[in-house]
């Protein structure tokens, strides 16, 4: 990288290093990022972080759990296309150095709602097992997550309360259909792009809900390249 760019990317991003690298699922590993910089910053259950995989080059992801002293957790996913942000999750090493910029994005939690529905897959899971961690125990939850496989399914607080469905066996929209959800909650979609419209479909024309409270963001999309 350029010496040029380094009091530009001082500014905008801050300094980690990996301190911890698990394999968390079958295809993800969970990455624990740790530095002074990285405490006391202010972290909503659902945001993410924009993180230089390489070169200049960012990829998103989740917040699984922070640490106000300093620790922030990712779980990123080895996906069969395998672009620069799924090297990276695959071969990053606890005491490699990463950059990456501050937590944001309004997919978050809504604490105050009555119910909460939570639709998606493997990459959409991270930001729930965040957001579930958040609710107080006696919190409506209910919700369908789409895996490849068992073994691809997210240690997530909570996740018992969840319809896991697996892929090619039963489609997110037809799991919701199922699931049947009444309004009156908020649904929190995520994961592939037309998946998620599918989904948002289903609850606006099909169950009713109102769509102020279906929040939508898609990670990823077939043929895109770091959506964000
Ligand atoms: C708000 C937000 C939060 C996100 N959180 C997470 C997270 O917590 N964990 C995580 O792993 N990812 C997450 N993502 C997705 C992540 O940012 C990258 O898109 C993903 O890691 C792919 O990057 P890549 O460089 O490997 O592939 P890219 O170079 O971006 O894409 C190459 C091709 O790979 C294919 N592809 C990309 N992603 C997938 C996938 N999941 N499954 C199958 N094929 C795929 C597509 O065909 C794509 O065109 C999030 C995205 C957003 C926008």
């Amino acid at each position: 990288m350029p010496a040029l760019l380094d009091p530009v990317l001082e500014l905008l991003t801050v300094r980690g290093t990996v301190t911890e690298a698990e394999q968390i699922t079958a295809r993800m590993r969970r990455l624990r990022i740790e530095d002074e910089q990285l405490a006391g910053l202010e972290v909503l259950p659902g945001q993410q972080v924009r993180v230089l995989v390489g070169g200049l080059t960012l990829r998103t992801y989740s917040i699984w759990r922070y640490d106000p002293s300093g620790g922030l957790e990712l779980c990123v996913l080895d996906h069969a296309a395998g672009g620069p942000g799924a090297q990276w999750g695959r071969t990053v090493a606890p005491g490699d150095q990463v950059r990456l910029r501050r937590p944001e994005g309004t997919f978050t939690l809504r604490p105050d709602a009555a119910r909460h529905l939570f639709v998606g897959e493997e990459t959409a899971s991270v930001a729930f097992g965040a957001m579930l961690a958040a609710l107080p125990g006696e919190a409506v939850v209910s919700g369908c997550v789409e895996t490849a496989t068992a073994a691809d399914r997210l240690p997530l607080a909570g996740g018992d309360r969840l319809d896991w469905v697996l892929r090619g066996e039963t489609s997110l929209p037809d799991a919701v259909r199922r699931l049947a959800p009444e309004p009156g909650g908020i649904a929190y979609v995520a994961g592939e792009a037309r998946e998620v419209q599918a989904v948002r479909r289903v609850l606006v024309q099909e169950a009713g809900w109102d769509r102020r409270a279906v929040l939508t963001k898609p990670f990823w999309t077939p043929g895109r390249k770091g959506m964000d």
